[in-house]
């Protein structure tokens, strides 16, 4: 089975119509983790020589999103990245001065921090940990450290 062949499975495993940039954005965010739409855009140009627009790449974004093929995330102060890791409780690490973002397995295993304490009435399908710091080369370069 070729790569692509593996992500038009995906595609039609979650009821979307395989498209060229639709495959082409999904192996994108495959390849490159935490990109936002702008290295992702730039990304399908390059990787895969499929000429797409800014706005197309967007939509296509929003559909893999929508169908659970794509994480969305947006840590404070940042662009809205976008990752192929789903379906687990993993957390996110950023650095405060260069703004990286690594991935961090869930300290639990499981989603303790699903379980509000008061959910105030909300249907609640979603908890975020954001670990903030500041990575090591950032640390490194900075005075006195
Ligand atoms: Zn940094
Ligand atoms: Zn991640």
């Amino acid at each position: 089975m070729s790569v692509s062949a593996g992500f038009e499975r995906m595609l039609r495993g979650a009821s979307l119509r395989v498209t060229g940039p639709r495959v082409a954005v999904l192996r994108a965010v495959h390849d490159h983790a935490h990109a936002d739409t702008e290295s992702i855009c730039g990304a399908v140009r390059e990787d895969f020589g499929v000429v797409v627009s800014q706005q197309a790449v967007y939509d296509v974004l929003r559909a893999l999103t929508d169908a659970g093929l794509v994480r969305r995330i947006q840590p404070a102060g940042s662009l809205a990245r976008y990752e192929a890791r789903v379906g687990d409780n993993h957390h996110h690490v950023v650095c405060r001065s260069c703004g990286a973002i690594s991935d961090v397995d869930c300290a639990a295993g499981y989603a303790p921090c699903l379980t509000a304490a008061d959910d105030l009435g909300y249907e609640i399908d979603e908890a975020e940990v954001v670990y903030w710091g500041h990575c090591p080369r950032c640390a490194a370069a900075a005075p006195g450290g």
